[in-house]
Formats: C-alpha cells, structure tokens, sequence
C-alpha cells in the first residue's frame, strides 16, 4: 500500500478514440497501480470538480465561460488540439479538482499524487496543446487562497515547454517556475520560466539529469518553497512519438525520484501530477507513469512526513 492519497475518477477519460492523446492511460494507470500491488483500493480517493471559484482563479471569465458553454471559435478548438465536448470540460474541472485535493492531502502526507492533470499548456485566456484548463496553477492558487501555502515551485519535466505555467506566473515572485523541456520542440514560442533548461535533441539519461538536479537543489535552497509541484511528463522517453529526447525507463524513473529526494528531505510536500506521454506503444506510457508513483512510495518511505501541530 501507500503512504499517500493518489486522486483518481474515471471521469478523467475522455474516450477520444485514435486521438494521439491516449486519455484511457489515466484508467489504465490506477489499473497497473492496483495490479503491480503498489496500491491498494484505500489508498483512492475522488476528486470533486473544481469550483468556478477556483478556475477563476487563473482563467479569465471569458475563456472559463466558453468552456462550460462550448462556444470556442473553429480556430480556438485548433490550437487546443483536442475536440469540444461538454465531457472535456468536466474533465477538465474534475483535474483541477484532483490536483487540489492532491496538494491538500500532499500537505498531511508528505505527498500527494493526481493521476491526471499537468496541463501545463494552458494559459489564462486560452487552452492549447490538449490543455485547456491549468490545473497546477488552480491548485497553486487555491492553496495560497485558504492561507496553507505562501510559495510553490512547479518542477516541469514535460519534454515540452511549461509555456501555461510560464506565462500564468510571469509577474508573480510567489511562485519559482521550472521547465527541463527539448529546445526545438512545441511550443514554438517559450515565455520564460524562472529556470528553463534547454535540452538538445537526443538528450540521454546522464546529460539530463546533469542538468535536472542542481537546477532543483539550487532553486529549493534559494526560494524555499512550501510546496512543489510535479509536471511528471512520460515524454521525454526515447521511444515517444512527440518527443525528441533519448531518455530511458530507468533514466526517466532515477528524474523523479531525485526530484523527490531533494524535496523531501527539505520536509517540503510534494503534489505529482502527470502531464504528456505518447510512446509508440500506450503501455509504455503507462509504466513510466506507474514508474512515478512507485518512487514517490520509495521516497516517502525515506522521509515520512513531519506534521506541524
Ligand atoms: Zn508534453
């Protein structure tokens, strides 16, 4: 079993079909969990929808209303990449939903894992890269909101650009934004994150990590977060078909775990979330993911969490 919640509904699938966004790996993964003997039943919970409240937080009224109406332009429902439909924004809500209630279970826990979530591309006004709404940034809001954080890091090790993340926070020194992302790879225009490390393509394991770790230990020591939160992406993996960096199943397991480590041991909370991954095979996918979890058990066990009474 674990010794942390993972937030889990089977409302995160949104059965796109052959869409290259396999949305049944969020299924597939609490599946592999239970399966492998990871988890157990009891270590699930559900996540509520996000309150409007909430979306608002980050979103501006405009896009939030267009997606619970539908009323996206053609070129709007384009840059998102996935199609329209009212189960996407209940999908969507439920997300945000699910990484609040990860970090908020994240901050008894010592961690707190969202399997789903991650949008990273999403930005105030508009949704794209199949990110429409900014989970992350809704979480990182609501937390700082109800007074249980002040500041949060976003460790983005998505093979993508944190570009959402990036933008939402721009102007806000309460959050340290963080992206390990390929160079010459969407998004074509990368707002700065607070650190962006960019990685030429075909990347492998030690180069990456060169680069990952004393990018986090530095950035954990000098901004002294409360909270971290992390942009698990499955992408960076050799084998993916929208990534270009050369990473291993082992290379990708040893990132997230010495993220963990260097968190943890600073007694700060730590909230996955999933992000993308689109390796030719979905089980691959999947595993990497599983992968996540599985060091997040391992480091926890290293460093339970010290509640302050
Ligand atoms: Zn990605």
């Amino acid at each position: 079993m674990l010794p942390f919640k993972v937030v889990y509904s089977p409302g995160y699938d949104l059965n796109l079909g052959p869409h290259v966004f396999p949305s049944q790996k969020f299924r597939m993964i609490a599946e592999k969990l239970l399966a492998d003997g990871i988890a157990i039943p009891e270590n699930f919970i559900e996540p509520e929808p996000a309150a409007d409240a909430d979306i608002l937080g980050v979103h501006t009224a405009e896009w939030t209303r267009k997606m619970k109406n539908g009323r996206l332009t053609l070129s709007e429902i384009m840059k998102l990449e996935v199609p329209y439909s009212p189960e996407l924004a209940a999908a969507c809500w439920l997300a945000a939903g699910g990484t609040i209630l990860a970090a908020q279970e994240a901050l008894t826990d010592g961690f707190g894992s969202n399997i789903g979530g991650g949008f990273h591309h999403a930005y105030p006004g508009h949704g794209e890269g199949f990110c429409a709404i900014h989970d992350v940034a809704v979480a990182i809001r609501r937390l700082q909101a109800d007074g249980k954080i002040k500041k949060a890091i976003v460790v983005d090790t998505d093979v993508h650009h944190g570009n959402g993340t990036a933008a939402i926070f721009a102007d806000d020194d309460s959050v340290f934004t963080l992206s390990i992302h390929q160079l010459n790879n969407y998004p074509a225009y990368k707002p700065p994150s607070n650190v962006d490390l960019d990685m030429a393509d075909c990347t492998e394991d030690a180069e990456y990590l060169g680069a990952l770790f004393p990018a986090v230990i530095k950035a954990l020591d000098e901004f002294e977060p409360d909270m971290l939160f992390y942009v698990g992406g499955a992408d960076p993996y050799l084998e993916d078909q929208l990534g270009g960096l050369s990473l291993t199943m082992r290379g990708l397991q040893e990132r997230d775990r010495g993220v963990f480590y260097e968190a943890r041991k600073r007694n700060i909370p730590v909230v996955t979330t999933l992000a993308g991954g689109y390796a030719k095979k979905v089980e691959d996918t999947v595993q990497i993911h599983v992968n996540t979890i599985e060091a997040a058990k391992e480091i926890a066990g290293e460093f339970p969490p010290q509640v302050h009474l």
